[in-house]
């Protein structure tokens, strides 16, 4: 099956009218996809996407424009040499080597890849990569810069250990889903009337852990935080959110006030390239909470590829790894971080909401539950209920779990109205 021609869109939602998705560091998003189609000769199709919040989706989508004569009458059956195609081109890799623009465009051309492979096996992503063979997974893995902290041959066996009680976990995944939580109440452009309500309404959908964004008012943060405290309970984990406001010692202060209130994590304290000051936060933070619990340390939404993941796990930076399906090199990539996570046993808790990243990481934390950790254990995905109704699969959260995807593909389809609708600049959301 030989990849014909690429179609590339340029998606956007304009979600800041309502300020939906608003934080400490991004106002005002409009959520955006920079969307391909890979058409083949075969038939089948395959459709992948990118995530940005608004101005730059174009430099996204010339840079998928970019890699397109990279695929164009090459194959798709090899999907480790396609991902290693992308990132190896001299010329390109000159722009970020496997960071930046290039880098989110192809994590774009990836996905699609995987979408159409799981077309064409009739499987969802998740399930086609946890029927491969453990020799087959780390053959989809690049395994350059890797070796000092986990080399193929630790991970085949990693993976050859997670063998047994496989079947019974696809079984388990089936029947109960996979834990989500839900970051709908902690928008920071929300008012306390609408947290209240809408933390209310998740723990009456049977989330056991909510989100709420932090980092732009010490005192506005301490009143939300007790206010979301006292309106979901003791039990319910409140996890919070700061998208790199801080420096190291402002989120050291910044988290012990907020300490009292038991915050189960705090995301991105600070910058996403900073190791060493996410390694301080953590030791800072380790017995902060009451009790002498620790405050962890979260980060990976913005970690732009499988190294910086790599050192944050060797420098033990982080109590949690959010994986991201459109941020690294797409499926591939994210194997590499999901083997490095399992082998320092740190719990992976894919980032999500967005337009689209809830669709594809679900595929991820049920392949490394039934492949690769084993394990649901504080792990949780994360959801936002935004945007969903513009796919053709979209997820399915019940009782605060993913249920599984079942559909063939990797549910990252949208609509064939949204994308005439949502084109930017011309589609009538717009025009
Ligand atoms: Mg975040």
């Amino acid at each position: 099956m030989r990849v014909t021609a690429v179609d590339t869109y340029d998606i956007r939602f304009p979600t800041s009218r309502e300020l939906d998705g608003s934080d400490a560091m991004n106002p005002d998003p409009d959520y955006s996809a920079a969307y391909l189609v890979l058409r083949t000769d075969a038939g089948p199709e395959g459709h992948g996407f990118t995530f940005t919040i608004g101005r730059g989706n174009e430099v996204c989508r010339a840079a998928i424009e970019a890699l397109v004569p990279l695929v164009v009458g090459q194959d798709v059956d090899d999907l480790g040499e396609f991902a290693r195609r992308l990132t190896s081109d001299s010329q390109l890799r000159w722009l970020g080597p496997e960071k930046g623009v290039i880098h989110l465009a192809t994590a774009a051309m990836v996905n699609a890849a995987w979408d159409l492979a799981a077309r064409v096996a009739g499987k969802p992503v998740w399930r086609l990569l946890a029927d491969l063979r453990p020799q087959q997974i780390v053959d989809l893995v690049d395994w350059r810069y890797l070796t000092d902290a986990l080399t193929p041959a630790e991970a085949l066996e990693l993976l050859e250990a997670a063998r047994p009680g496989r079947e019974q976990r696809i079984a388990r995944l089936e029947r109960t889903g996979y834990p989500a939580y839900t970051t709908s109440p902690g928008w920071l452009g929300y008012d306390d009337n609408k947290l209240v309500r809408l933390a209310k309404e998740a723990v009456a959908d049977g989330y056991q852990q909510i989100k709420l964004k932090v980092g732009a008012d010490l005192a506005d943060d301490v009143r939300r935080l007790a206010l979301a405290r006292e309106t979901v309970g003791p039990r319910v984990r409140i996890a919070v959110d700061a998208n790199q406001r801080w420096d190291v010692a402002e989120a050291v202060e910044w988290m012990t006030a907020l300490a009292p209130y038991e915050p189960w994590w705090i995301e991105e304290p600070t910058s996403p390239d900073d190791v060493l000051g996410h390694a301080a936060i953590r030791r800072a933070l380790a017995g902060a909470a009451p009790g002498g619990r620790p405050i962890r340390v979260a980060t990976g939404e913005h970690v732009q590829n499988r190294i910086v993941f790599k050192q944050l796990l060797q420098a033990e930076a982080v109590d949690v790894v959010q994986i991201d399906a459109c941020r690294v090199a797409g499926v591939n990539e994210n194997i590499a971080i999901l083997l490095l996570a399992a082998k320092y046993g740190v719990p992976v808790c894919p980032h999500a909401g967005g337009v689209g990243l809830c669709e594809l990481v679900q595929h991820l934390s049920m392949f490394d539950y039934a492949a690769v950790s084993g394990s649901m254990e504080n792990r949780t995905i994360e959801y936002v209920d935004h945007l969903h109704e513009h796919f053709v699969d979209p997820v399915v959260v019940v009782d605060g779990a993913y249920r599984v995807p079942t559909a063939p593909g990797f549910s990252a389809r949208m609509r064939p109205e949204t994308l005439a609708g949502y084109r930017y600049p011309d589609g009538s959301a717009w025009s």
